[in-house]
């Protein structure tokens, strides 16, 4: 239990949707008081900032060692889809994720990989069925089922999928979407099947149409794919629908800045200070029922406070009363990490990547990687055959 202390400042009051001058008093790692001032020093207290959609493995980082950044930047929680370790081995790399994530007092809420592995295409190192799903769903450390990829199969009432998706439904846990492009009566079938979320949203027609379904949309802003500038006017129109995620995060981007970037990039564009917050902080916390504090009494003490309304740089962050991170430097302490990884490759002959021609065909179909995006598109590109070999015949970028 963690020493009571008080902290006086602006406090912004994302219920309210006023900015006080106050005294936070934290007792037993609670908000125990909120008593207001004439006046308070000029810096901010806040909820911290949650990324409602991000694979931890993506960092290179154990879960641990994500939160002992993260804090820096304000961010008090993620919402996690362990589907990548979850490829590798399975129920075991889940267990893995939630017990690292333990030694930390960084949150992450865990989901249970809906498509593991992603397709029927892909040689894993594992598999998670229906089965394994149902049990998944039971535990209290799972807090949803994490993104249905196969929306074919939800589509197509693949019986293994709706197993999944009612073993979610049955414990009243929410089912993230992933359904890049999926419009019309196929997204309506994708929705009503009980899938309430979005973050493969490339364009804001395709978004307004999945917020009409009643989906909330997470705009996407990570290592990999980048959305926020084809998304971020929902703030103005829908901001009750929104919430932020990175879906992947490099650690050398980590070090720069998480959630609070994105914040910062919607105020400055002129949004309500108070709809972009709530979304950043609040929306997370109500959809996936995270345990968290939101600053009212009662409430765990997780909170940050910052210098100025910018929130480049964070003054320090609690979580449940525990100083975690101050002036860009983090208390937590990361410890030794166990090793889980499991290798199981062979190596590859050129003759692997090779295409065999079997007809005079002048023209092959390539897959056109996107900037800044995670899906591809087809094109045809001329070719000549070498050898027996399919060969390119476009001209190598010299970048
Ligand atoms: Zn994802």
């Amino acid at each position: 239990m963690n020493q009571p202390f008080e902290v006086s400042g602006q406090l912004i009051d994302l219920c309210s949707r006023t900015i006080k001058a106050a005294k936070i008093s934290v007792l037993h790692n609670r908000i125990h008081a909120i008593t207001e001032l004439d006046h308070a020093p000029n810096n901010y207290i806040l909820p911290g900032f949650i990324d409602a959609h991000i694979h931890i493995e993506s960092s290179m980082l154990t879960p641990s060692s994500f939160g002992a950044i993260a804090v820096k930047h304000g961010t008090v929680a993620t919402v996690s889809d362990p589907h990548e370790i979850a490829n590798v081995c399975g129920i075991e790399g889940v267990d893995y994720m939630i017990e690292n994530s333990r030694q930390s007092p960084f949150n992450i809420f865990f989901g249970a990989p809906s498509c593991v592995p992603a397709t029927a295409f892909e040689t894993a190192g594992a598999c998670i069925d229906a089965k394994d799903i149902e049990q998944l769903m039971q535990r209290p450390e799972i807090f949803y089922l994490t993104e249905m990829m196969n929306y074919p199969g939800v589509l197509h009432k693949d019986p293994e999928v709706i197993r999944k998706i009612a073993a979610a439904r049955k414990q009243k846990k929410p089912i993230d979407g992933h359904a890049p492009g999926l419009r019309g009566a196929m997204a309506e079938a994708y929705v009503n099947a009980g899938i309430s979320t979005d973050h493969e949203c490339t364009t804001l027609d395709e978004a307004l149409e999945k917020i009409n379904l009643g989906m909330k949309i997470l705009i996407r802003e990570g290592s990999a794919a980048k959305n926020f500038n084809a998304l971020h006017s929902l703030m103005a129109s829908h901001p009750e629908m929104l919430m932020f995620c990175s879906d992947d995060k490099h650690p050398d981007e980590l070090i720069q800045g998480h959630i609070n970037e994105l914040v910062q990039r919607a105020i400055d564009l002129g949004y309500n200070i108070y709809d972009v917050l709530i979304a950043a902080c609040i929306n997370p916390i109500k959809h996936y029922q995270l345990p968290m504090g939101m600053l009212s009494v009662g409430d765990p003490a997780d909170f940050i406070i910052t210098n100025d309304l910018s929130f480049h740089s964070i003054k320090a962050t609690y979580l449940k009363g525990q100083q975690v991170a101050a002036n860009g430097h983090s208390y937590i302490d990361i410890t030794t990490q166990q090793i889980i990884n499991n290798f199981k490759a062979q190596p590859y002959q050129i003759t692997d990547f090779t295409i065999e021609a079997h007809t005079t065909t002048k023209q092959i179909r390539v897959i056109e990687a996107l900037e800044g995006q995670l899906i591809t598109q087809s094109s045809l590109h001329d070719a000549h055959i070498q050898n027996g070999y399919i060969e390119s015949d476009s001209v190598d970028d010299p970048l």
